[in-house]
């Protein structure tokens, strides 16, 4: 009896050593980043195609563009802003309350309206926006069948701000949205609370301009100081990309910091599995740290081995669905 306890103390000890150094793997969030910005426009505006992309395109920023099919005009705008580097993401068939859908129609309006833009846009439309940012469980099953990420009002927190260390609800992000008679210093805070609190916001923008451009249009001056306010953080470290983008990096570094590890002859091994759907090629950033070792350890994908950058940042590729980290010789 003696003997296993202090076996279980030993053991004990051993994992807390092996562990003092923090975890072997360590994603670094928003993609190396300080902290991250989605934009996203709702409901296939044109005025999206005329002022937000090339105004988008001149600051080199992307964005989200979350099309309703039955208000989708002028399709080759919308394929060159795809090829340009936004993201097209499912915002529903016919944008309906959801009081007023059946539950055949639930299905329809999201399954529907991907086939559409899978086939148009010949890509894998994998994120959504509820439109009226409504749920309801009806709604929200098909859109966890069809897509890995959708955008809601307030999601399941209060707050705006998704933390890297949060677990969020994959389904129902919380959002901020601009409008006619906010100040352009209230966009401002949210860039800076956002670079203050290492988090992830994302915005949701309608109309831009006049009345006849979308609902609750922000005027045109504002949403270009806003802009040119955002491309002035990237050099404070903000990373301004599609939700889809830094979706899967969150969603991705979640899922290598929950993998199951396997001691192996010669190593541990780290294994994951990914959620169906979920975007491929998807890169995470890592320094990755050897237990009782000062020297690097050798890290293969597969038989791929991995080389850190100057700075020790290994690139990790989700796809390869494991890790073999090797104590150096
Ligand atoms: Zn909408």
């Amino acid at each position: 009896m003696r003997r296993i306890v202090q076996i279980i103390f030993v053991c004990g000890s051993l994992t807390r050593a092996c562990f003092a150094q923090g975890p072997a793997i360590r994603v670094l969030p928003w993609d190396e980043h300080a902290a991250a910005v989605s934009l996203t426009f709702d409901d296939s505006r044109p005025v999206h195609l005329d002022v937000a992309v090339p105004e988008l395109n001149k600051r080199h920023l992307h964005a989200t563009f979350f099309v309703i099919i039955s208000k989708l005009t002028r399709l080759d705008g919308w394929r060159e802003a795809q090829a340009e580097g936004h993201e097209i993401g499912n915002h529903s068939l016919t944008h309906e309350h959801v009081s007023a859908l059946t539950q055949a129609s639930e299905e329809l309006q999201v399954e529907d309206a991907k086939a559409f833009l899978d086939s148009n846009f010949h890509a894998n439309t994998i994120i959504f926006a509820y439109p009226y940012s409504e749920l309801s469980p009806g709604l929200s099953f098909w859109v966890q069948r069809y897509d890995f990420l959708a955008r809601g009002w307030q999601g399941s927190s209060d707050s705006p701000y998704i933390s890297a260390e949060d677990l969020p609800d994959w389904y129902n992000l919380p959002s901020q949205a601009t409008n006619t008679d906010t100040d352009v210093a209230v966009y401002k805070d949210w860039i800076d609370k956002a670079l203050a609190m290492h988090a992830w916001t994302i915005v949701q923008i309608h109309g831009i301009g006049d009345p006849s451009t979308g609902f609750d249009p922000i005027p045109t001056p504002v949403f270009l100081s806003f802009l040119d306010y955002l491309r002035s953080k990237e050099a404070n470290g903000l990373w301004i990309a599609p939700m889809g983008t830094v979706g899967a990096y969150l969603r991705g570094q979640k899922i290598l910091e929950t993998a199951k590890t396997e001691v192996e002859s010669g190593g541990e091994k780290w294994v994951w599995e990914l959620p169906v759907p979920f975007p491929s090629g998807v890169l995470l950033r890592a320094r990755i740290l050897a237990a009782h070792s000062k020297s690097r350890p050798r890290i293969y994908q597969g038989k791929r081995e991995l080389h850190a950058s100057k700075s020790g940042v290994y690139t990790i590729s989700l796809d390869a669905r494991e890790l073999m980290i090797r104590p150096a010789p």
